[in-house]
């Protein structure tokens, strides 16, 4: 595996979409380290502006960059808004890294998705499962968007000699998640649902789906820990997995939200709405061999993830 030794301290360094759930985590971990952060946020830079980012990099040259900044969503989201999802992400990683490019930034991060990952692919998810079999259907266009940042940041290493790394976290919660009831992903919608149910004292919340698909989460703060430690550690065209480790049914997961919330009445499930990817699991062999390993157990995280949502509301 390609090791690096790329010193950070002192470094000029941008996160793009730095008010987003993922962006806000590496500002809070960035504040730990002896480096300069520059920002812009939406209404300074428009990241999908060809002519606005390449200007902006002109002036700002920031030296490495974590490319933070997406349109996201849950599984909802991600089927009725494609033509969003698709437009938005291309033009974003084509835009940014190309301005990296052409200004000698050192390093850049991508940051993908664990849903880049054939829809059927053996578990764990082993990085060279990608591009081996047809895509799930609900998150398609982001899926494809994402992939084709991931070629072009190995691309720009090949021919350019870019020091371009992609990153593939697994499904993220934590502070600044959005809670959006139809749009939001699973964690924020549950913590939502429950916590609304409790308050009314109503006798059931209903789950989408059939309560049986698996998926591993792991809390933002954490994966933004390893994405400092990758950028100081990595240095490759091979994308590399962000996870946990660990999986859960969604039956299991919406239990135990439920406990953490304190709501104690009946959980019911809506088979009308997708279930998605039936298993999504990362195999995290080799962060786990660059010396990385998530921190925050499920439950720790969802009582913090919990208490952010009361803080946030
Ligand atoms: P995915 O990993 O891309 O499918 O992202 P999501 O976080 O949106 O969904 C994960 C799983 O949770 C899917 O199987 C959903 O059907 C299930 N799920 C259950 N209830 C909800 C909910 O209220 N909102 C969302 N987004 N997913 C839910």
């Amino acid at each position: 595996m390609a090791t690096a030794d790329y010193e950070l301290r002192g470094k000029r360094v941008f996160v793009a979409g730095h008010r987003g759930m993922v962006g806000a985590a590496i500002l809070r971990r960035l504040s730990n380290e002896d480096v300069d952060v520059v920002t812009a946020g939406r209404d300074q830079l428009d990241l999908r502006d060809q002519s606005a980012v390449f200007d902006w990099f002109a002036e700002s040259r920031p030296q490495a960059v974590f490319l933070a900044a997406a349109k996201v969503g849950g599984i909802a989201a991600n089927h009725a808004l494609r033509a969003e999802f698709i437009y938005d992400n291309i033009a974003i990683a084509t835009n940014v890294m190309h301005a990296a490019y052409l200004n000698r930034a050192e390093k850049l991060m991508f940051l993908g998705s664990s849903c880049i990952y054939p829809k059927l692919a053996p578990q764990p998810l082993r990085e060279e499962y990608l591009l081996t079999g047809p895509l799930e259907a609900t998150n398609e266009a982001y899926a494809v968007a994402k992939i084709a940042g991931i070629k072009m940041a190995e691309a720009y290493r090949h021919q350019y000699g870019c020091d371009f790394i992609s990153v593939m976290p697994t499904n993220l919660y934590g502070p600044g998640d959005n809670y959006d009831p139809e749009y939001s992903h699973v964690v924020a919608a549950l913590i939502r649902r429950f916590h609304e149910a409790k308050i009314a004292d109503a006798p059931k919340v209903v789950v989408w789906g059939t309560g049986t698909p698996r998926r591993e989460f792991i809390h933002v703060d954490d994966m933004a820990d390893a994405c400092v430690h990758l950028m100081k550690v990595y240095s490759s065209s091979d994308i590399i997995n962000i996870g946990s480790g660990r999986d859960i049914s969604i039956a299991d997961f919406a239990a135990l939200v439920a406990r953490i919330v304190g709501y104690d009445g009946a959980i019911e499930y809506d088979a009308s709405r997708p279930d998605g990817t039936p298993r999504k699991l990362l195999d995290v062999g080799r962060l786990d061999a660059l010396g990385w390993r998530a921190e925050t157990s499920l439950e720790n995280g969802l009582r913090l993830a919990y208490e952010a949502y009361l803080e946030e509301r």
